[in-house]
């Protein structure tokens, strides 16, 4: 099995007061993009393929960033994108989705990859001029990670390639052991590994 486990964890930001801050999945279906990629293809009038796309995490990919298939409508997106920005996330979400807002105008004509149906479905997305390539700061083998986290109470550990900022603790300890608050006893220890 591939499929990891979610990880959910606290972050609490010094006089912030309590910010709880989901972790997104490794793998596995974004409700949250799949839902926007929905309203995003409702609003172009494709209310067929608002219907039928989904966007997903996949943990296999190495230097792909993203994927669309066609004609399932699944748009597929590299974790990794998650420890580089926001931006590159929305970037690649939406590129990926052109390709299956273009697709779907065109019905059974051929068109390319990257013509002018796809240009046009970038600039309704949001995104005119965007590239072919997708040129991110993705290395071509797996990211580096330096930073190891793990939960004094069950022993979860996950990596990370940027240090975590505030304090965080394990959520699943947090919920089981003092009804889903913040305790010092399930805060995450901090290990460099590289
Ligand atoms: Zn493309
Ligand atoms: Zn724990």
């Amino acid at each position: 099995m591939e499929e990891a486990t979610l990880q959910l964890q606290l972050s609490f930001k010094e006089g912030k007061g309590h910010e709880v801050r989901r972790q997104r999945r490794v793998s596995g279906k974004d409700l949250e993009l799949t839902n926007r990629a929905g309203r995003l293809c409702a609003e172009l009038g494709l209310s067929l393929l608002a219907q039928k796309v989904g966007v997903r995490w996949n943990a296999r990919m190495r230097s792909t960033a993203g994927r669309a298939t066609w004609p399932d409508a699944v748009v597929e997106l590299n974790p990794a994108l998650q420890t580089i920005s926001q931006d590159e996330i929305e970037r690649t979400f939406l590129h990926e989705l052109a390709h299956l807002v273009a697709y779907e105008r065109a019905g059974r004509r051929r068109i390319r990859p990257h013509g002018p149906e796809w240009r046009r479905a970038c600039c309704d997305l949001g995104i005119p001029g965007e590239k072919a390539g997708h040129t991110l700061p993705l290395p071509t083998r797996t990211i580096r990670r330096k930073w190891r986290y793990f939960c004094p109470g069950c022993w979860a550990v996950f990596d990370r390639v940027r240090r975590m900022r505030g304090t965080s603790a394990c959520y699943s300890c947090c919920l089981k052991h003092n009804g889903g608050a913040y305790h010092e006893r399930f805060r995450f220890v901090e290990k460099r590994i590289s």
